[in-house]
């Protein structure tokens, strides 16, 4: 039996913020991680490598996609099932979205993959497909299946591997899906991450987790035991990780030197209010400059549009990346996905200005803020990006990097 598994990708500010982070992802990967033996899989990800091939020979499509990948998701399920292909919707939409997404396709796979894939391949080869699969227990992620490497073209994510960690978070942040589509924390047993990173042979990998210091003391112990691999890799963690020095240097010593962190705003009040009260913003330079200190590069995105912003937020999260020498800086719109509490509190409060999922690619307002219109805030978010990028800061930045970082930046990021 032949499956096809894609990640959908439309071409958006989303898609280009996807495609700079450039590691394999999760959803197609673990799928085809846990698809039986007898299935031969292919995978495509439309975010880093071609469109989908529309004309690929296949029992079984399986599509997975995130909110502003919908639309591309849809067009593409729809023209696999007017070939007679069976479709499967997965993923952060479908999942969020369950109701919706039948209308496209022949069965939804909601929530964790690996526990449900083999069942719903099993129900498809005798003909009793179900159109609704739904993970109601936590995974146990002990004895995860490894990436299947031999699937992944890893050129086109610059050689930088993959391996998961942990899934889920310990804070909920009101605009963020993670805890509301992992609802229980998980970790992956050390040794099983060790024994993958050793079997693929790579150098360089991202570490897949929400959170890599939600549990601090498997922290340690998956730092102390990726020490001796002589390995380079990134994750994503909170910027608190600058204020436990036995974990930065842990981290350090086994090869951490590029770190993802939701710093988010110069606004307290809005992290505040969005339950991200855990990060002090007062803290935020010398805590970079402490990772700095390692020679571990900070990237992090400023998100405009909550309800404590005005146009201020603009030229004062300018000022606020440049004070704290942040490597690189992304503009991002506040966007409320389906699945999150800002998404249910704007539907309540009536501040939802579409349901086009195309425009929920972080570069588009697609609500309404508090202390500004759509076109301030999206006139605000592009001014922001361009001026970051204006040459006098550019140059700014790479001094800061040259002497902050020196060598590591060019090498590493290179990769
Ligand atoms: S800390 Fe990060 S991953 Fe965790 S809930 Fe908040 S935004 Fe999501």
């Amino acid at each position: 039996m032949k499956i096809y598994i894609i990640k959908a990708s439309a071409q958006s500010a989303f898609k280009d913020y996807k495609q700079a982070m450039g590691a394999p992802p999760q959803s197609i990967n673990a799928l085809a991680a846990a698809a039986p033996e007898w299935a031969t899989v292919k995978i495509l990800d439309e975010t880093s490598q071609a469109p989908a091939n529309e004309q690929e020979s296949a029992d079984l499509v399986v599509i997975c996609m995130s909110t502003p990948d919908a639309l591309r998701g849809y067009q593409l399920a729809e023209v696999f099932r007017q070939r007679g292909i069976p479709v499967v919707l997965g993923g952060l939409h479908p999942s969020f979205m369950p109701d919706e997404a039948r209308q496209y396709a022949d069965a939804v796979l909601c929530g964790e993959a690996e526990q449900l894939f083999p069942q719903l391949l099993n129900d498809f080869y005798e003909h009793s497909l179900q159109p609704l699969y739904k993970s109601e227990n936590p995974l146990t992620m002990q004895g995860l299946q490894p990436y299947p490497q031999a699937l992944i073209d890893l050129k086109a994510y610059g050689n930088l591997n993959s391996v998961m960690v942990s899934r889920g978070c310990k804070f909920k942040c009101e605009f963020c899906t993670v805890h509301k589509f992992f609802p229980h924390f998980n970790v992956r047993p050390v040794s099983e991450i060790v024994d993958e990173i050793k079997a693929s042979g790579g150098q360089y990998f991202e570490l897949h987790a929400d959170n890599l210091i939600a549990d601090r003391e498997y922290a340690l112990e998956l730092f102390a035991a990726l020490k001796p691999l002589n390995i380079y890799w990134l994750a994503e963690a909170t910027l608190n990780i600058a204020e436990y020095p036995d974990i930065l240097e842990a981290a350090a010593e086994s090869g951490l030197f590029y770190l993802l962190v939701g710093l988010e705003t110069p606004s307290q009040a809005a992290l505040d209010a969005a339950g991200k009260k855990f990060i002090r913003i007062s803290r935020a330079k010398e805590n970079i400059a402490r990772l700095h200190d390692y020679k571990i590069a900070v990237d992090s995105a400023m998100i405009f549009g909550f309800d404590q912003h005005t146009e201020d937020i603009f030229e004062e999260s300018l000022d606020f990346v440049a004070d704290i020498q942040l490597d690189h800086c992304d503009s991002v719109i506040l966007t409320p996905f389906p699945g999150t509490d800002l998404f249910n509190r704007y539907e309540r409060e009536g501040r939802l200005l579409t349901r086009d999922w195309s425009k929920y690619d972080c570069s588009h307002a697609v609500f309404q803020p508090a202390h500004m219109t759509p076109a301030q805030l999206e006139q605000g978010a592009e001014r922001f990006a361009r001026q970051y990028h204006s040459l006098g800061r550019s140059l700014k930045r790479y001094w800061h990097r040259q002497k902050n970082l020196g060598w590591q930046w060019q090498s590493l990021t290179s990769q």
